[in-house]
């Protein structure tokens, strides 16, 4: 199922064509709009005619949340400011949050982007889908909504909380859809766990976000709510969520939307391009944003190109893995280095285990050590588990096991990693 047929398998050749000459129109644009990345060309000497597409990429400067936080709220706009008809901040999970500013064509190109994904899990108008996360300065809410409205869907728009009447909602609705940061569908989960609820008869597809989310989880969500999770990738400075993509019904990938959006991955200490297949920072350079557009945007996530052939789904468009995690996540003990996500795929491997987990980096005396505390069902023992971790890591974590249920939860995006310093070393 498509949303713009054309776009979405177009051949490579037209794809890259078309890339070229929207590169050249955005850079052109913001070394125009703002004196922020005109200085910055300027510095290395390039113009914009010397960009003659992706191939030139190279020559242009990369640039990161710093920029957008130094120049909060309105600093990188390359529009008038009697344009912009919305803004939305990140949730700041690792520090000062950073605001986006849309005109009426980024509204159009978010929509776009959201609607297609809504088509690639089988959401057709008239469909009816509920809206989990916030509706306010948090992409999440607005952007899945906008993009119901561009698909012609049904809205329940309950934004965050009340499980009980989310649960009431889905059945009283039949909605077939759901749209939430990954964790809530665990809190949806545990609650229908609880009540003894046994299935959502009317749901079919799940679009999950905001958070990592490995295979083993997405079954366990799949498994638990009875339905097909998509795990759909976005971010505040390229626009908001399901701007940069999400994996279709083959679940080979997050297909990232190439006419919207230019993918790198890079290492992240050199900043060279690394070749396909290998892990790296994921960068963005936006080709048809307006207000705030980004030009080699890195974006600190973790992925890899899986594949530029065409996917059995009929896209062209390239699939990277799933976000591995942020760069800022990755926890280096005893000379192993491991993300986040990795602790998670093998919790999740082990029977009896729930879904609810915690990482604990300490630090003593400038060593580090990690503790990881699970929820799991009576008679899983922390042997057991940290045997499974050993295997998979490298190293054996100390770590506790909890009854379900027991360990902190928060609104929103889960935190999973923790860091703490002992014996009384100023922080
Ligand atoms: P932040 O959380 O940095 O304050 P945002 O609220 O804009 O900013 O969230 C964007 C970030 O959320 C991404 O850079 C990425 O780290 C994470 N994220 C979003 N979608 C996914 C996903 N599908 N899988 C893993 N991580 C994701
Ligand atoms: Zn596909």
């Amino acid at each position: 199922m498509y949303f713009e047929k054309d776009l979405e398998t177009m051949d490579r050749e037209r794809l890259a064509a078309l890339q070229d000459e929207r590169l050249r129109r955005s850079v052109r644009h913001a070394y125009e709009g703002n004196a922020f990345y005109r200085e910055r060309l300027d510095d290395l000497g390039v113009r914009p005619n010397d960009i003659r597409g992706v191939g030139d990429l190279k020559l242009l400067p990369t640039m990161d949340k710093t920029d957008l936080r130094k120049h909060y709220p309105l600093g990188l706009c390359c529009v008038d400011e009697s344009q912009i008809r919305e803004v939305h901040m990140s949730s700041g999970s690792t520090g000062t949050p950073v605001m986006n500013a849309y005109t009426e064509g980024d509204l159009k190109q978010w929509a776009q982007c959201m609607a297609r994904c809504y088509a690639m899990a089988g959401m057709n108008p008239g469909d009816r889908v509920q809206i989990t996360p916030t509706f306010g300065l948090f992409n999440g809410g607005f952007g899945f909504f906008h993009g119901a409205r561009e698909r012609g869907l049904f809205t329940v728009p309950t934004g965050s909380g009340n499980t009980a009447r989310q649960v009431k909602m889905i059945n009283d609705l039949g909605v077939k859809g759901i749209c939430a940061v990954v964790s809530y569908s665990l809190r949806i989960m545990e609650f229908m766990e609880k009540n003894g609820i046994a299935d959502l008869p009317s749901l079919k597809v799940g679009l999950f976000g905001a958070e990592a989310f490995s295979d083993a989880l997405r079954e366990k969500v799949e498994k638990g709510l009875g339905m097909e999770a998509f795990n759909i990738y976005g971010m505040t400075e390229t626009g908001g969520v399901g701007t940069t993509g999400m994996d279709c019904p083959d679940h080979s990938g997050i297909h990232v939307w190439e006419d919207h959006y230019v993918l790198e991955i890079v290492d992240p200490v050199t900043g060279k391009p690394v070749p396909d297949g290998d892990m790296g920072e994921v960068v963005f350079t936006s080709l048809t944003r307006e207000a705030v557009p980004v030009i080699r945007f890195r974006t600190r996530d973790i992925s890899r190109v899986l594949s530029r052939d065409k996917c059995a789904c009929g896209r062209t468009h390239t699939r990277i893995d799933m976000i591995k995690g942020r760069l800022d996540d990755m926890i280096i003990v005893k000379g192993v280095n491991f993300y986040p996500q990795q602790v998670e795929e093998t919790l999740m491997q082990i029977p009896g285990v729930g879904h609810h987990y915690e990482i604990i980096v300490e630090e003593e005396e400038g060593v580090t050590d990690v503790r990881i505390n699970v929820e799991a069902e009576p008679g899983v023992t922390g042997h057991t588990v940290v045997r499974q971790l050993k295997h998979a890591l490298g190293f054996s974590p100390k770590g506790d096991v909890f009854p379900i249920g027991s360990l902190p939860r928060q609104d929103g995006k889960q935190q999973r990693v923790f860091h703490r310093t002992l014996e009384g070393v100023a922080k």
